[in-house]
């Protein structure tokens, strides 16, 4: 059992300000594992992602709750975004790079493509009408990411 191991929980507002909030608030908890700055940044980019998500898609810019879940399980960290928006009709086709139902806003529909990319792990669970559930993963600390130790 490693002393490390904790958990927390945050619930905010869909509200862009929050964007920068959670991914802050999410580093400060993973800082007690000593990730690399390519680690944090990782997770940072990642949890942006999915609030932007959840606020732009499943909210549709009205405002509800979003919560989020970090749990540190010895090197390894899960970050759970939930929210209780519009849902996920077809979860295959939303995770395929460049797929986005908005594309009037000009987004890129890479949001899915970045988590995957910057995690080790990425599941989505979605009902329509009822919400959407981002659970990622990522083991801190994996040789091949502490190229930037090395520089000091
Ligand atoms: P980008 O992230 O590049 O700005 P995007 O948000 O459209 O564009 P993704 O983040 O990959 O691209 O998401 C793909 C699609 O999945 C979205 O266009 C949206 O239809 C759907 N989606 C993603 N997250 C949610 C969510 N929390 N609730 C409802 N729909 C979602
Ligand atoms: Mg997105």
């Amino acid at each position: 059992m490693n002393n490390k191991n904790s958990n927390m929980t945050v619930e905010f507002d869909s509200i862009s300000k929050n964007e920068s909030f959670a991914r802050v608030v999410v580093a400060a908890f993973v800082a007690r594992l000593d990730p690399t700055l390519v680690e944090i940044s990782d997770i940072k980019t990642a949890v942006s992602e999915a609030v932007t998500n959840s606020i732009i898609h499943g909210y549709e810019n009205q405002i509800g709750r979003i919560k989020i879940d970090v749990s540190i399980d010895g090197d390894e960290v899960t970050i759970v975004v939930t929210d209780n928006g519009i849902g996920i009709d077809n979860i295959e086709k939303a995770m395929e790079p460049m797929y986005t139902s908005k594309p009037e806003l000009e987004r890129s529909g890479m949001g899915f493509a970045f988590m995957e990319a910057f995690m080790d792990e990425l599941s989505v669970e979605s009902n329509p009408g009822e919400g959407t559930i981002i659970t990622m993963r990522k083991v801190i600390g994996k040789e091949d990411d502490n190229w930037d130790k090395e520089l000091d």
